[in-house]
């Protein structure tokens, strides 16, 4: 009798332990706040060009993601707005997958600037602006700050690099990166897409394409590539190259064509406090 008490003990231990530890995923609970609001209306063209109801579903999902991934700084400050920017990322590719959860990422780690491989900076090999972890390092995405802003200040050189990751992670999310999401790839799109990858390789290997060079390295890099292309100059991806416009946007599900990514004027005079929260004068901040 003693022994069934002490093993009846032992399991409810068990249940309990695993109670505790057990991830609970949050949604949003508070309403988003209107400052974040004000920040992702002015630093992020994709949410600015969104209808009423598409931006409340996007607060929604940044909410959301920041509930759940933590994000820290080595040798940065993480404000508030890379913060915003780092959610932002993750939430336009799978934008329309409303279900969508990056359950392979626990941690975003943010460095000043770019890093080599033993996540120095500063080293003549620091070249790294973003990466995503394997091994021991699962589970975490590694960034450079300046190229995560630099990413949505210019919106015109096809580069984004936190999209770039974020779109690795959405590669990984079946098991093996390989520039083919099965999750997102339609069975009628999966030998069209190997394809054309391998063509437009082809040509970035031919010096025939405006793609960026590092495109060329592989199909995995290629497809995170050309998604920074289709989510930061749609239009001229459709007209450079149609048939790749076509299958990204029957991936992602997303008709970036018809949005319109136009910075907005900023409705704040110069010596007014800036938007971003920083407490500093706008003109000294992001004037
Ligand atoms: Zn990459």
């Amino acid at each position: 009798m003693s022994l069934f008490l002490v093993i009846f003990f032992l399991l409810a231990c068990i249940v309990v332990w695993f109670i505790w530890n057990r991830e609970v995923w949050k949604t949003p609970t508070q309403k988003f706040p209107e400052q974040w609001r004000k920040i992702l209306h002015q630093e992020v063209l994709y949410y600015a060009a969104l209808n009423k109801g598409q931006k409340s579903l996007f607060e929604s999902k940044v909410h959301e993601f920041l509930l759940n991934h933590t994000i820290k700084g080595v040798k940065t400050k993480v404000e508030l707005l890379d913060r915003l920017l780092i959610a932002s990322s993750a939430v336009i590719p799978i934008f329309s997958f409303p279900e969508w959860r990056y359950t392979n990422l626990k941690e975003v780690i943010l460095y000043p600037s770019s890093f080599n491989k033993q996540f120095q900076g500063g080293k003549p090999d620091s070249n790294i602006r973003g990466l995503v972890g394997y091994g021991f390092m699962e589970g975490k995405m590694l960034l450079s700050k300046r190229a995560l802003r630099e990413g949505f200040q210019n919106y015109s050189d096809k580069r984004n690099t936190a999209i770039h990751e974020f779109v690795h992670l959405v590669d990984k999310m079946d098991g093996a990166v390989d520039g083919f999401p099965d999750v997102l790839v339609q069975h009628q799109y999966s030998i069209p897409w190997l394809e054309l990858m391998h063509t437009k390789i082809e040509e970035i290997d031919k010096n025939y394409s405006d793609i960026d060079q590092y495109g060329a390295t592989s199909k995995i890099e290629f497809f995170a590539v050309a998604s920074e292309y289709f989510f930061e100059r749609p239009d001229l991806l459709s007209k450079k190259h149609p048939k790749l416009y076509e299958t990204l946007e029957n991936i992602f599900k997303q008709d970036m064509q018809s949005m319109q990514l136009k910075k907005k004027r900023v409705d704040i005079g110069r010596n007014q406090p800036c938007y971003c929260g920083s407490g500093k004068k706008f003109k000294h901040c992001h004037l």
